[in-house]
Parts: C-alpha cells; sequence; structure tokens
C-alpha cells in the first residue's frame, strides 16, 4: 500500500520514501538514531573492553540451558551475548569478519570501531555530515596504515630465526588465555602443526589438515601434536589388535576407506520376505552370512589390513572381521572420513566391488590409546603416506578448559599462520596504535577543511587501544598514553608500548609483544567499515516490541 508513502529528496539530492503511520512502529532519525546506535555499541564495547590485552579479565558466559564458558576472546564473548540490538550485532559480526580472516584482534577491533564511533558522536554532534565524517576516517584511515607499514619488520632474514619468531609470536597471542601456564608448550604445538602442513612455495596454509581434538582428563601439559590423524573411536572389537604395523614385506598399513555399510543388501526375492518356517529362518542367515563373506573377500581382495567404515555393522558382521584379521572401525564421521583419506591418500569407497588396492590409504602404524583410569580409547593414524596432517590432541581437567585450550591454539596457530602468509611485524601493547595515532595527527594539520576534525578525532580513537591496555592493567591511562607518545617521538622509536605485565621494559620488541601486520592492518580496516556502515544509516524504523 502506498498511499501512505511520500518520496522526497534528502539534502544530497538522493530520493527517499517516507513512510506515514507505521501503526506502533517507532522512527529514529537523524542524530537521535545516530546517538542510540552508538549507545548501543558503547554498551557492548562496555561489556568486551575489560577482556582486552594480557591483564584482561575473563568472562564466564552462561548458556540459557545453562552451559558454561569461560573465555577471554572477544568473538566468543560476542557471539555468545544474546543481542537483540542491530547495531550490537553489527559488532558481533565485525569480530568474527576479524576471527575469520586473521584469528586474532577480535577484542581489539571491536573496542577500536566502539572508539571511532563515539568520536564519531561528537563530530555529528558538532553538525559535521555523518558522510564527510566517514570519508575523513577513510582516509585517515589510509594514512594510518601506510605509516604502519613502513614501520613494520620483515622477521624472515633466515630459517632459524624465522623459526624462533613464530614461536614467540605463537606465545603472545597466548600471553591472554587460560593457558597461560602451559604457553611454551601450546606455542610448540603451533608451530609445529603449522610448519608441519604449510605450503612453502604459494606461502599458504590450509587449515583443513590441522585437526584439534580434545579430551577432558589429564591435563593441560599432557596435551600433544600428533602426526597423523586421531580418531575418538576403537576399533570394533575388543580382541582386535591395540597395535596395527605393517605385515610382513608390505610398505605399510593398508586401509580401505567405505562408506556403504557391511550388511547385507535386501534379498532380491520377487515375494516378500516372510519367515515362518525354521528353514527359512536359515536361508535368511546363510544368505546373510555369505553376503557378509562377500563383502570381506572384496576387502581382502583389494589388500586392506583395517576397515574404516562410515557405518556400523552387526555382531556377526564383526566377529568375521575378527577371524579374517581385519580391525576395524564404525560409525566414522563424514569430515573424519576425509581427513583420512587425505592424509593416507586413499580413495572414499562407496561400494565393496569398487575396492581395487590404489584405492587403499597408506600408513605407518595404527594404535589404539588408552587414558589412565578411564576407559576412554582412541585410534591414532600416524606415519601416514601424505605426511602433511596433524592433529592437536588436547588435554585438560574439564570441559570448560578443554574448549578454552582448543580456542586459545586456534588463535596463536592462526598468528603463525598470519605470519607464514605475510612475515612482516609490529608491535603491540599499543604500539602500533600509538605510532599510528601520531601519523595521523600530523597529518591532521595538513588537512583542509572538515578532515582536519576527522583525522584528529580518527588519532584519538587509536589512542582508545594503549589506554584501555593501561586501564586493565592497573595503570592511569593518560598518564601512560602521554608517556609512550613523547618516549615514541623523543626516542624515534615505533616499539615503545604499554607494559601491561609489569616487567619493567616498556620496548614491545624486547618483550617480543608482536603482531601480524596483516592483522592490525585488518582490524584499522575493518572498524573503519563497520563506522562509515553505521554513519551511513539514517533512518531506524523500530517496531513496537524492539525498543531500546
Ligand atoms: P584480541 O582478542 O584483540 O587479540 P587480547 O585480549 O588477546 O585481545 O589482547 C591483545 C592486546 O594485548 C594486543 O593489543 C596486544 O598487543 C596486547 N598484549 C598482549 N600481550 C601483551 C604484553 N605482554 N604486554 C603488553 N601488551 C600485550
Amino acid at each position: 500500500d502506498m498511499s501512505n508513502a511520500i518520496v522526497a529528496q534528502d539534502e544530497m539530492g538522493r530520493p527517499f520514501i517516507i513512510v506515514k503511520d507505521q501503526g506502533n512502529k517507532k522512527r529514529q532519525h537523524g542524530l537521535e538514531a545516530k546517538k542510540s546506535h552508538i549507545l548501543a555499541a558503547r554498551s557492548v564495547a562496555s561489556i568486551i573492553k575489560t577482556s582486552l590485552g594480557p591483564r584482561g579479565l575473563d568472562k564466564i558466559l552462561i548458556s540459557p540451558d545453562g552451559e558454561i564458558t569461560i573465555t577471554n576472546d572477544g568473538a566468543t564473548i560476542l557471539s555468545q551475548m544474546e543481542l537483540d540490538n542491530e547495531i550490537a550485532k553489527l559488532l558481533v559480526q565485525l569480530s568474527k569478519s576479524q576471527d575469520d580472516e586473521i584469528g586474532d584482534g577480535t577484542t581489539g577491533v571491536v573496542v577500536l570501531a566502539s572508539a571511532l564511533l563515539d568520536q564519531a558522536l561528537e563530530l555529528v554532534e558538532k553538525g559535521i555530515h555523518p558522510i564527510k565524517i566517514a570519508n575523513g576516517f577513510d582516509e585517515a584511515a589510509k594514512v594510518a596504515v601506510k605509516h604502519l607499514e613502513k614501520q613494520a619488520e620483515d622477521v624472515a632474514v633466515d630459517q632459524k630465526s624465522f623459526h624462533e619468531y613464530l614461536f614467540k609470536a605463537a606465545k603472545t597471542s597466548l600471553g591472554s588465555k587460560i593457558v597461560s601456564k602451559d604457553h611454551d608448550k601450546f606455542a610448540h604445538m603451533a608451530v609445529d602443526a603449522v610448519t608441519s602442513v604449510m605450503d612453502l612455495d604459494r606461502k599458504d596454509v590450509d587449515f583443513e589438515l590441522i585437526k584439534i581434538e580434545g579430551r577432558v582428563g589429564g591435563s593441560l601439559q599432557d596435551s600433544q601434536l600428533i602426526k597423523g590423524v586421531v580418531l575418538d573411536k576403537d576399533f570394533s572389537h575388543p580382541q582386535m589388535p591395540k597395535l596395527v604395523t605393517p605385515k610382513e614385506g608390505h610398505d605399510g598399513v593398508k586401509l580401505a576407506i567405505l562408506t556403504c555399510p557391511f550388511e547385507p543388501p535386501k534379498p532380491k526375492t520377487k515375494h516378500k520376505l516372510d519367515i515362518s518356517t525354521v528353514e527359512e529362518y536359515q536361508k535368511l542367515q546363510t544368505y546373510e552370512h555369505d553376503k557378509f563373506v562377500e563383502m570381506i573377500d572384496y576387502v581382502k581382495q583389494a589388500g586392506a589390513d583395517v576397515v574404516i567404515c562410515q557405518w556400523g555393522f552387526d555382531d556377526e558382521a564383526n566377529h568375521l572381521l575378527l577371524q579374517n584379521d581385519l580391525p576395524a572401525v564404525r560409525w566414522v564421521g563424514g569430515q573424519e572420513l576425509e581427513l583420512i583419506a587425505i592424509a593416507t591418500k586413499g580413495r572414499i569407497v562407496p561400494r565393496f566391488q569398487d575396492l581395487s588396492k590404489d584405492k587403499l590409504g597408506t600408513c605407518g602404524r595404527i594404535q589404539e590409546m588408552e587414558f589412565g583410569t578411564t576407559k576412554d580409547r582412541m585410534l591414532v593414524i600416524e606415519e601416514c603416506l601424505n605426511s602433511k596432517t596433524v592433529t592437536c590432541f588436547l588435554r585438560g581437567s574439564n570441559k570448560m578448559i578443554v574448549d578454552e585450550a582448543k580456542r586459545a591454539l586456534h588463535d596463536s596457530l592462526c598468528v603463525v599462520r598470519n605470519l607464514v602468509r605475510d612475515s612482516r611485524v609490529v608491535y603491540g601493547g599499543g604500539a602500533a596504535e600509538v605510532t599510528m595515532s601520531i601519523a595521523v595527527s600530523d597529518e591532521a594539520d595538513k588537512q583542509h577543511g572538515i578532515d582536519q576534525y576527522a583525522f584528529r578525532a580518527f588519532a584519538q580513537a587509536l589512542d582508545t587501544i594503549p589506554m584501555t591496555l593501561a586501564e586493565n592493567s592497573g595503570l592511569d591511562p593518560i598518564e601512560t598514553l602521554s608517556l609512550l607518545k613523547s618516549n615514541q617521538i623523543k626516542e624515534k622509536s615505533s616499539t615503545i608500548g604499554v607494559d601491561c605485565l609489569g616487567s619493567g621494559s616498556h620496548n614491545m620488541k624486547e618483550l617480543f609483544v608482536v603482531d601480524p601486520l596483516i592483522g592490525k592492518k585488518q582490524q584499522i580496516m575493518l572498524a573503519t567499515q563497520l563506522c562509515r556502515m553505521i554513519l551511513k544509516i539514517d533512518n531506524v524504523i523500530i517496531s513496537g516490541k524492539d525498543e531500546y
């Protein structure tokens, strides 16, 4: 119904439609709308802010059904908060984008975006048009990133020192996580995992090849990197061997990887299956038995030593497998099946008839691992033909710790991967932000008109990062910031940052608080984009129930 709609033009000459009489819907527009967006963003940011940095606080999140998560990870906190405000949801997406692209800096990007919005609000209140602010921020972001690139250091000088760097960077990313006590172990695991699977020519790392498995029990210290695949399964019969190694004269253990069930197809009789006599029952049994024997024959003929099966099978099939010296695993998930196929260079086979020697996977050994007092067992497929598959196997005393360890490890895997992709680093603890802030402030004086304000505002937003780090570490934010700025200028250094842990040094290079350049760049770009997006929203139609 367009009868209550009027087409009008705004001050820039763009057409828009005014819809009158929206029932109980409330409209917010102009300054009022923008303010309420920014306030919503601010309330989200205030929750996130206290988690930033090595002294940041962990959050306990309790889901509606009572599940508890303890985390320090911005993306995780945001993704589990129940938000019904649209702008707040945009912040959640923002941290998710940072997580997807880079995997780290998810808290920082939200803190920066909301600081930019705060600054924008002040400018809007001064009467500056939102689009002009957004344009000014874009220009300022370009200056900031360009300056950052100039300050960045390439750490891939030689193989050995690069490896050391990877380790130190991984360790930094673990600094603020639950696993911080075991961070040497986890950092080594991250570097080993990435360097085992990385493609040096393409300078890339395929995360599909790195699997993270967790098991409750033991301690974080018991976690280990397994060069191969870990399956949360055991062999289908307790009498099957605990360790499978190549048969005499064979170059490896051969695996049949099957997506067909180990069960006989329904007999193809013209009549319905009708068992009324013992004879008929025996006939059916013989039929089933023959079918099982046939299937096992196919497997044997192809030369397989072990059967990996996507489906289950019954006791009779299981028994026959045991009798035929074919250790088997049932109910293996699709993703695991694929990983095993990649790792062992085998093919996933959908029909027994299709099995052949060349489709079998190859590995050096398959071992059943037991865990202490628990009855838990896992299968470890090692020395695979394609050595480029690894599993990070994490242990921890409870589910919350295992889950947080998984997230922490994922973060440091990302940091290492990012450095493999681009080996330039900048310095953390707010050092990079202060450097950019100084550069953008310097440029502000050279700008004409509105951009001057936007540049200054942008620089102030960057300052929020070192200030928040200081605040979270119990330091005076303003004092710390001015000290950092004056020292960076005096010493012409871009490595001076906040000494969050009270180590006595402000030199982040000495403390090895490093961040990959691409991660920091991504934060600046994403936060600036989000801010533009929100500044462009001029009208929000709020339906009655959704009032903020
Ligand atoms: P994010 O989710 O954004 O990565 P973190 O809570 O991991 O948030 O905090 C990262 C910030 O803390 C970065 O700015 C990083 O440089 C800084 N940081 C980490 N470790 C230290 C440290 N030891 N000293 C000073 N700053 C640190």
